[in-house]
Parts: structure tokens; C-alpha cells; sequence
């Protein structure tokens, strides 16, 4: 029997044009069995990352989503700032109500960009009064594209608004990585450094943006563990339905999307029942992966839709709890 052994290297697939296909099914990745039912399975960790809605429709959405995925218990669920801090209000009304009127744990994500330092500040000290322990550092882009200038007055970059929540309070902090390398990066190199210099600064985790390859993201650990990062890299899942969308994002973002992807969304465009189905398949798959290889994290990118995140952490091994009465 093929040992089911985590082991990250065996994950980077060989040249398999130039093999014979025994050598190839032999020597190529291992899976191990779907989760067991006994003691022996630990359920991975979670987390959701929801937008903050703008309309009642939107609000009426994430509330289902929220709804949906509470009783999975995820370790925290993150609500994002919109480009700029355009969010600003909604972010933190949506924070308040899921500390107000749900069972779980909120991360404010929060950016340097168009503000200064001491606005910056005093909206992680209303975060921290508000209950909020748990912080996704960003840079942030500037709002309709352009080159970012950072503000004199400003956190410059994410690693300097790392160290000033650190000094305002004893927040968990997140911060952002990039298997595929951030297009703003002068290379690879230095943008792992400066990973590096974020997870130094005081995060404790960083969450990667979305990708297709699974090779891609395990290839990034390597790189990371040899440059001294020890700190959980949780991969960030997208579950793609919309193919088209998923492939204007992805340009914009430098993520490769792999001409297979397009294959399994050929023909579908007018069949929304069968990309759903497909977008589930594609992201078990993934995530069935890299849990194989010993991965026991994700962070899902719900697009505040719930159904496929329910059904893909379902498949991770993961149920839902009775949710304990609130007082
Ligand atoms: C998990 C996750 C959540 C996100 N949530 C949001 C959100 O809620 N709102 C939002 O607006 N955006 C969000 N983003 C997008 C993010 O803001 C952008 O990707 C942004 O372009 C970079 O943010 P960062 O925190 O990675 O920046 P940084 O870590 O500051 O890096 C930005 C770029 O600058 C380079 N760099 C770093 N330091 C220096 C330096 N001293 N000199 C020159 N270059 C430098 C880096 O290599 C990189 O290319 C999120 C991304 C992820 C992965």
C-alpha cells in the first residue's frame, strides 16, 4: 500500500511526459482515504471571509450565509474593508451584529490606504472596545486602480500597520500571502521577504489569496518554510461557478488559471445548476488535496454565498454543531 504519509515534496509532481505510466501512477501523489468516521479524524479548522452587503437584498444574503455556516463552528469569520475603506460604516456594523446576535468569533480586515495613521488607530481602538480581537492587516489598493503612493502621514505598507496594531492592542493579528507572488512585487524573493517581515512584526497567520493549482500553493510552502516562516499559511479557497468572472479577477490579481478549469466550464454558460455542481467537484477536489497532504486549515472566500462552502467542508469531514442557546 502507498503511504499516505504528509510530505510536501511528493506533492511537486514529476516530469510526466518522459514516464512510463506505471512509473507515473507509482511515483505520483498519494491520496489519503476520505475522512473516517472514528476517533482517528480531526476535523479541519475553518474560517469564512463575508463582504459587507450594500443593499437589503445583499444584508438579507449574508445573513442567510451567516445563518447557513454558523453551525459549522469555524474558527473565526472575517469581514472585509472595501477598496479604500469604503466599507468603513458597513464593515463595522456587520462586525457588531455577528459579536451581537451570532455564536462566532469576528476578524475585522482593515487597510492603510487614503487614511493616516491616527485614523487608522482609532478605528482599531473602536474595534478593540467593540469586542474585536482579531485583526486581517492589509495594504490594501487604491480604490479604481493606479499605482499606490504611500501617504506620508500613513501606515505605508501592511508590515507598518502590523506593528501599530500591535502597539494599540494584544490583537491577533493576519496578514495577507500570494502562492502566485503579489503583481506589485519586485520578485518573488521579495515579496516572501516581506511576508517574512509581516509574520515578524506580530502576525501569527497568514491567508493566502485564492489559486487553482494545489502544486502551486504547496511549492510556496516549501519556498516559505526554507526562508524561516513557521506560521500557518491557510489557503485561501475560492469555489468558482462563474468561469468568466473567476478568469477578469484572476488577471487583474496575477493568478494563473489553468486552461483545465476552462475545459470543465466549456459549454456551460447558460447552465447554472451544472456549473454549480462542477464549481463544488473542482473545489473538493483541491481542498481533498491538499488535506491529504496533511493541510488541516482552510479559509473559504464564501462570496457571501453558503451552499458550496457547506457541501465542500461537509466532504472535509466537518458537521455541524447544536448551536448553545445565547442569554
Ligand atoms: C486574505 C486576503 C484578504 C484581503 N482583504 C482585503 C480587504 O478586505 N480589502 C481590500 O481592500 N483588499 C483586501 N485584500 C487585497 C490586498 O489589499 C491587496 O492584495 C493589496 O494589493 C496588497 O495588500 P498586502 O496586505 O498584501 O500588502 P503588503 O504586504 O504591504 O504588500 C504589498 C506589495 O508591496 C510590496 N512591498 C512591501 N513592502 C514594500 C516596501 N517597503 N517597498 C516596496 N514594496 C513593498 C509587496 O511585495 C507587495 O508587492 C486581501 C487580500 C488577501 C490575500
Amino acid at each position: 500500500m502507498p503511504s499516505a504519509e504528509p510530505q510536501l515534496s511528493r506533492w511537486v509532481m514529476n516530469d510526466t511526459a518522459i514516464q512510463a505510466p506505471l512509473e507515473r501512477w507509482l511515483t505520483g501523489p498519494r491520496f489519503a482515504a476520505l475522512p473516517a468516521r472514528d476517533a482517528s479524524h480531526r476535523a479541519p479548522a475553518l474560517s469564512f471571509e463575508f463582504f459587507p452587503p450594500s443593499t437589503e437584498a445583499l444584508e438579507h444574503q449574508l445573513w442567510h450565509c451567516i445563518r447557513r455556516l454558523e453551525p459549522l463552528a469555524p474558527r473565526f469569520v472575517s469581514v472585509t474593508y472595501g477598496a479604500g475603506g469604503s466599507t468603513h460604516a458597513r464593515t463595522h456594523a456587520t462586525l457588531a451584529r455577528i459579536l451581537g446576535e451570532t455564536t462566532l468569533t469576528p476578524a475585522a480586515h482593515l487597510t492603510c490606504v487614503n487614511a493616516s495613521r491616527d485614523e487608522i488607530d482609532a478605528i482599531a481602538r473602536s474595534y478593540w472596545e467593540l469586542g474585536i480581537r482579531h485583526i486581517v492587516a492589509l495594504r490594501g489598493d487604491v480604490p479604481g486602480g493606479g499605482a499606490y503612493v504611500p501617504r506620508p502621514d500613513g501606515y505605508a505598507y501592511a508590515v507598518d500597520l502590523v506593528a501599530g496594531l500591535r502597539r494599540i492592542a494584544d490583537f491577533e493579528i493576519s496578514v495577507a500571502a500570494y502562492p502566485e507572488v503579489h503583481p506589485e512585487a519586485p520578485s518573488p524573493q521579495a515579496d516572501l521577504d516581506n511576508l517574512k517581515r509581516k509574520l515578524d512584526a506580530g502576525a501569527t497567520r497568514a491567508i493566502t489569496n485564492y489559486f487553482f493549482d494545489a502544486e502551486t500553493y504547496l511549492r510556496f510552502l516549501e519556498r516559505a518554510l526554507a526562508a524561516g516562516i513557521t506560521a500557518p499559511i491557510v489557503p485561501g479557497i475560492m469555489p468558482v461557478s462563474n468561469y468568466a468572472q473567476a478568469v477578469r479577477f484572476s488577471a487583474l490579481s496575477g493568478i494563473a488559471v489553468p486552461s483545465w478549469l476552462g475545459h470543465l466550464f466549456d459549454g456551460l454558460e447558460q447552465d447554472h445548476e451544472t456549473r454549480r455542481m462542477v464549481a463544488a467537484v473542482v473545489a473538493a477536489e483541491q481542498v481533498r488535496v491538499l488535506q491529504a497532504c496533511g493541510i488541516d486549515e482552510f479559509h473559504f472566500y464564501t462570496l457571501n454565498r453558503p451552499d458550496l462552502v457547506y457541501a465542500i467542508a461537509h466532504i472535509l469531514g466537518v458537521r455541524s454543531a447544536t448551536l448553545p442557546e445565547r442569554a
